[in-house]
């Protein structure tokens, strides 16, 4: 049986050939006659595998040696709590965008620590625009802003890095490692790993080191960086597959060129795509030309009684997970770094296919 092409916002499609070695060590890793699974994380083994993850992370990303590369679990939804828990300090408040659904669950998680202050919001036009910079009301005692470069279920992208006075945390689930960023500009990064970088249950944690060590009275150990960093992401047991796919992942990222070869790949596979989509009378896309996704491609039916005919006619051609996010309806293809070109095109052929049949 061949592989599918899987648009699948999150857990998403990852390189067959990670898939392949994985599955070719799965049960007798490195001739040492058990399953990586089954090891101890302390074996020198397991531990060799991890190390070389974050060396292989810090080189893909040219991340700053004053930063931390923290592999922890709780997905990036408790980044939610575990940001403002560890970088408020003594202040009382903190800046955050909202750009769509998962800006406003970190607002919602940070509203038990402090006072959010809201800079811009588009939930006015339903969060088809990052709000222009200029428009922005900033507030220069925040312990930091908040920030969503790619909303994944809107398919809405910032265009610039905002240059900001307060520290800059970013939540870089669904874009991470798909092009060059300047780790340099950011207090803290994170990222849940299901999209761009393994399979779930791993999240990565880039923390500058003085914004580590500060945490509020009563954070629980496992919610402080500090205790992570000291204890090289094996304070408890760390999910040492998910780590281990993970490593895979780079490796096979390096292979591919890094991600100044990632960037030129999904420039344009993702200008196909939205070329395709604006010169379609059929098909469209609501986002703003210049805040519009690589990575996740939201599109509407000019008929949407058709949705459900379009959704089984291409798994039927094994396109799988075209289906949009409940809260906005309509389909999404995402298309991160593991989805080929081919991918790209044959979607283009079948929906081109499906307008001359019921367009
Ligand atoms: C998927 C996603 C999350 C949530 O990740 P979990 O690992 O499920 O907690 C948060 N933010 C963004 C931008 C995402 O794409």
């Amino acid at each position: 049986m061949s592989r599918a092409y899987n648009f699948c916002a999150g857990p998403a499609a990852l390189p067959e050939s990670v898939l392949k070695q994985a599955q070719e060590e799965l049960v007798d890793f490195q001739g040492l006659g058990l399953s990586l699974m089954e090891m101890s994380h302390r074996a020198p083994e397991v531990v060799a595998v991890a190390k070389q993850a974050e060396v292989d992370l810090r080189e893909l990303m040219a991340i700053p040696e004053n930063y931390k590369v923290l592999f922890l679990q709780g997905g990036a939804s408790s980044q939610f709590s575990m940001i403002p828990m560890n970088l408020l300090g003594d202040k009382k408040t903190a800046d955050y965008v909202n750009t769509g659904q998962w800006s406003k669950k970190a607002i919602k998680e940070a509203q038990r620590f402090c006072d959010v202050n809201v800079v811009a919001t588009d939930e006015a036009n339903n969060f088809t625009r990052v709000p222009a910079f200029d428009s922005w009301n900033l507030n220069s005692d925040a312990a930091y802003l908040h920030y969503t470069p790619n909303e994944t279920i809107g398919g809405v992208e910032f265009d610039f890095i905002p240059d900001v006075d307060v520290p800059l945390v970013a939540d870089l689930s669904s874009t991470i490692l798909s092009r060059p960023i300047d780790v340099s500009k950011f207090a803290l990064i994170y990222a849940g790993a299901q999209k761009n970088i393994g399979p779930a249950g791993i999240t990565v944690v880039i923390v500058r080191e003085d914004f580590i060590g500060n945490t509020l009275p009563g954070t629980p150990a496992m919610f402080d960086y500090k205790i992570h960093a000291d204890n090289d992401s094996m304070y408890n047991t760390p999910p040492t597959y998910g780590w281990y796919l993970a490593g895979l992942v780079f490796a096979w990222l390096k292979g591919q060129g890094g991600v100044e070869a990632m960037e030129a790949l999904n420039r344009a596979k993702q200008e196909k795509l939205y070329s395709f989509i604006d010169n379609s009378g059929f098909y469209s896309n609501p986002v703003a030309v210049n805040n519009r996704s690589w990575m996740n491609v939201p599109f509407t039916l000019a008929d949407a009684s058709l949705d459900a005919l379009f959704l089984q006619k291409a798994e039927d051609a094994r396109l799988l997970n075209l289906k949009g996010h409940r809260s906005v309806g309509g389909m999404r293809a995402s298309i991160y770094n593991a989805v080929p070109m081919d991918a790209i095109d044959t979607l283009i052929a079948f929906m081109s296919d499906f307008e001359k049949e019921q367009g």
